[in-house]
């Protein structure tokens, strides 16, 4: 006989109510970025005024130095590895739903040597989420790092991986005991994760081990679904899976210390005040933030104790831009106004430019670009500048050595 098994096992009606489930949830999702974007686009200028074709050699290049070789993220090995082991592990596990459905319908690979070695390495993977799940949790709550605030948005997305994952090999051991175990014992080892667990449910009576099944497979199908629709709904945390890959491909393609030009003969509002004012771009990079602290822990002015924190001025500003409509953002209602409201000008004058933060953050925010255009429209339009700044500037003009 050759190995393989039956997609929808003791589920009857599961593609009748799983595929009509699907589209409404995945169609939210697309509503939701498309409303969201629609919002960021109304920013400033163009997104980009590079060629498509450099955008997508740097975008693929991003995507497997710092994607898929986790390069940057990996610079900090605990929080890397965390996140290198959930990266890697929802990965596999998505590819794995494509393949089975890919070979149910289509294709009909999944049997044989490959379905034995495939079992194993989807286990295998799965089993990398529940432990970098396992390292979140610890870090998050019990290490907890000051660079890491922890919201109830956090805690959710944390349970809802193991939760998905864990039924999964719930799922998995109940069939493996009512079906591989009884049949062809030696396939079940090639399922690691679901072996264990159908040995402890080996005792149960075969009624009991169906239905249980049958409840945990739609237990473990509602809450993939709900986790799926609670991103689309909320824009949790967790939408960085969609957001990050968005906010590479517009990533800024020129050295971090050059500074954007001002064209002082045609602008009509020098920097920026309000989030309006701010490009599509600066817009686009609010959401793309995971609160991950990366920035901060590397800011010189938060490490000697300033008041800034790249991180919180991020933070702030996306609480301003969240709210707001895209009639709003186009109507230039100056009422949004950041400077002394969301951030101080201790905040933007802090800054020392270094960009460390950017090179620091995993999904290429830019805090620094933000920072230099609320300092011009502090310095060339409401003409303030802090004292030792003034007193630098007026030195040199009247010829006396600084300090005096
Ligand atoms: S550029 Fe500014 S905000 Fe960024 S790390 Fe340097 S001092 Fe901090
Ligand atoms: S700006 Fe980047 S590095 Fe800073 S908290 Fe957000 S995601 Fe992390």
């Amino acid at each position: 006989m050759v190995p393989s098994r039956e997609i929808f096992w003791n589920i009857p009606f599961g593609p009748a109510v799983l595929y009509p489930l699907s589209v409404i949830v995945l169609s939210l999702l697309v509503y939701s970025l498309y409303k969201r974007y629609r919002l960021r686009l109304t920013g400033k200028g163009k997104v980009s005024s590079v060629s498509l074709s450099k955008r997508l050699y740097n975008f693929v290049v991003l995507a497997l130095t710092d994607g898929l070789e986790h390069k940057r993220l990996l610079k900090g090995t605990y929080p890397g590895v965390m996140h290198l082991l959930l990266f890697w592990g929802c990965l596999v596990l998505l590819m794995a739903a494509f393949l089975d459905a890919l070979s149910y319908y289509w294709l009909h690979f999944m049997e044989g040597t490959f379905y034995l070695v495939s079992s194993l390495v989807f286990d295998t993977f799965g089993i990398a989420v529940l432990i970098g799940v396992i390292i979140a949790t610890y870090r998050r709550y019990i290490q907890r790092p000051s660079r890491l605030d922890n919201t109830f948005d956090d805690a959710l997305v944390l349970a809802l991986i193991f939760v998905v994952v864990i039924t999964g090999f719930f799922v998995e051991g109940l069939r493996l005991v009512a079906t591989e175990l009884k049949e062809n014992p030696q396939w079940a080892v090639w399922s690691p994760g679901g072996f264990i667990l159908a040995n402890l449910f080996s005792g149960l009576a075969d009624k009991t081990i169906l239905l249980w099944h049958r409840i945990l497979w739609w237990f473990h199908t509602l809450v993939a679904l709900g986790a799926i629709a609670y991103v689309a709904i909320v824009f949790s945390n967790l939408s960085h899976i969609l957001i990050a890959p968005i906010n590479a491909f517009f990533v800024l393609l020129k050295p971090k210390e050059e500074l954007e030009p001002i064209d002082i003969e045609t602008a009509s509002t020098l920097g920026v005040a309000s989030i309006e004012e701010f490009s599509s771009k600066l817009l686009l990079d609010l959401d793309a933030c995971t609160r991950c602290g990366r920035c901060q822990d590397s800011c010189p002015a938060y490490l000697s104790g300033k008041a800034l924190s790249p991180k919180r001025v991020i933070q702030n500003l996306k609480s301003q831009l969240v709210p707001l409509s895209p009639s709003l953002v186009k109507s230039n209602n100056p009422g949004h106004s950041v400077i002394g409201k969301v951030v101080t000008e201790g905040e933007i004058w802090d800054c020392t430019t270094c960009g460390a933060c950017l090179v620091h953050c995993p999904v290429y925010i830019n805090p620094v670009a933000k920072i230099i255009k609320m300092r011009r429209n502090l310095t060339l339009m409401q003409s303030k500048m802090p004292e030792t700044i003034q007193l630098s500037l007026s030195s040199p003009e009247k010829g006396t050595p600084l300090g005096r």
